[in-house]
């Protein structure tokens, strides 16, 4: 028997529920061994964390645009790999729609994984979608090996992915009930939208106005709805609105299986702080202003968020209307796969929250919402899929230095606390600028992974 080919010794390691020193042993890509730091340990590599450095499980990323193929100049695989494994993100799940085709059959995820083939930095799994005219064959999508499906209720942003109606979530619901299929939702309503005023020109407050909380809460009031009345599993995807967090608390009391993502830029950036025209800030659901933001952090200390994961939405630099600065035309969207560790930690910190929320956030509570058994975690047994943060180390955002296929951020010049050092994707290194083979991600499906 040969000994590991990697071995971590760390003074700081996030384990299950807490940090402590660590030998960390990793053979043909598996976390062999976990003890108490013990330097005698040896192996074909061997690494000593610096004083200041925390090893950390690899962060899950359970939402993701890649859009290749079919908009690749909005991003690919390649480039959105890379983005993660310099963020320490060492798996993403990516969403069903703004690639072409969307991923609504197995065809189409047969053509998804032809692109995405060799050109993965990190392991990529794969979103399916809920569409009116798919409802009825969602059994096969989840059988070709999609991780769960997606919809929305309101207008996506592309023609080829329509929203369900109300009636059709609840079609959609029943047959995954009986495929034991999870159903992400966009929660926004259409109804609340549409009565809201329009959105154009360079106002933030008016874009504001033109995506109230009442969309959100009339949403998750229809999703909760159909999950209570099917017993599916539903996941709200992207909140923003705290005011949707008493009816998801009930309804979690009350035994609806639903599960809750946040993202970055709802926990960091604030609508007060949003200059007029900017709309390098545009995402739907936006963001919204500090007191939200405030309660979206309470949300995620009491549990009822369970996970923070980035929304990474790219698009070509023109769709942003960064030129005339219009809230009504620019796509909306930010990028932010790279950076999502030390903007949450940044906040986080401030707040009093220590790495091991972080982690639980990041890597644990996505790899178990996914069902990715072997990741999220730093356990014999577990894919060595490891990260390397020095978590006092300062760090200004520069767009230059971002992976993504372009370089549009809210986040430049922003100075934020925690580097990522170093990323293991199954014991093999993957941060991009070390010079290390860049295509050793794998395609995952769900069952397998
Ligand atoms: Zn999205």
């Amino acid at each position: 028997m040969t000994g590991p080919d990697l071995v971590v010794h760390a003074e700081r390691a996030v384990l299950g529920d807490g940090e402590q020193p660590a030998t960390v042993s990793v053979a043909d890509g598996v976390i062999t061994d976990v003890r108490p730091l013990d330097l005698s340990v040896t192996g074909a590599e061997v690494v000593e964390l610096d004083d200041d450095e925390v090893l950390l499980p690899g962060l899950v990323d359970t939402h993701v645009h890649v859009n290749e193929p079919g908009r690749t100049e909005w991003e690919g695989f390649a480039t959105a790999t890379r983005a993660a494994a310099a963020g320490g993100v060492t798996t993403i799940l990516d969403m069903p729609l703004n690639s072409r085709p969307p991923t609504l059959d197995p065809a189409a995820l047969a053509v998804k994984r032809a692109a995405a083939a060799g050109k993965c930095a990190v392991d990529v799994g794969f979103w399916g979608g809920a569409v009116p005219a798919n409802l009825g064959s969602l059994g096969p999508l989840l059988d070709a090996g999609v991780f769960g499906v997606k919809s929305f209720l309101a207008d996506s942003g592309v023609q080829e992915f329509p929203p369900l109606s109300s009636a059709d979530l609840l079609r959609a619901c029943e047959e995954l009930t009986a495929h034991d299929g999870l159903l992400l939702v966009h929660a926004e309503d259409p109804g609340e939208l549409s009565a809201a005023p329009d959105a154009g020109g360079p106002s933030y407050a008016e874009f504001l106005a033109s995506r109230p909380p009442s969309s959100e809460i009339a949403a998750v009031s229809t999703v909760l709805d159909a999950a209570r009345r099917t017993g599916v599993r539903v996941h709200i995807v992207h909140l923003s609105s705290a005011d949707a967090l008493p009816i998801l608390a009930q309804a979690r009391a009350d035994g609806v299986r639903v599960s809750v993502e946040t993202c970055p830029h709802y926990l960091v950036l604030r609508a007060e702080d949003v200059p007029d025209g900017a709309t390098d800030h545009k995402c739907c659901p936006p963001v919204r202003d500090d007191a939200n933001r405030d309660a979206l952090w309470a949300g995620l200390a009491d549990g009822t968020i369970d996970m923070v994961v980035s929304d990474h939405s790219p698009c070509t630099p023109a769709l942003k209307a960064l030129d005339t600065g219009d809230f009504g035309a620019a796509w909306g969207g930010i990028s932010s796969l790279q950076l999502g560790l030390p903007l949450v930690w940044t906040e986080a910190r401030r707040r009093g929250h220590d790495l091991i929320d972080v982690v639980r956030w990041m890597s644990h509570a996505p790899a178990g919402f996914a069902g990715l058994t072997t990741k999220g975690a730093v356990r014999a047994g577990a894919a060595a899929d490891l990260v390397v943060v020095a978590p006092d180390a300062e760090m200004v955002v520069d767009p230059a230095a971002l992976h993504h296929r372009h370089a549009v951020t809210p986040y430049a010049g922003a100075r934020l606390t925690g580097v990522v050092r170093r990323t293991w994707l199954a014991g093999a290194p993957v941060t991009p600028d070390r010079a290390v083979p860049q295509a050793a991600g794998r395609l995952l499906s769900r069952g397998e992974a």
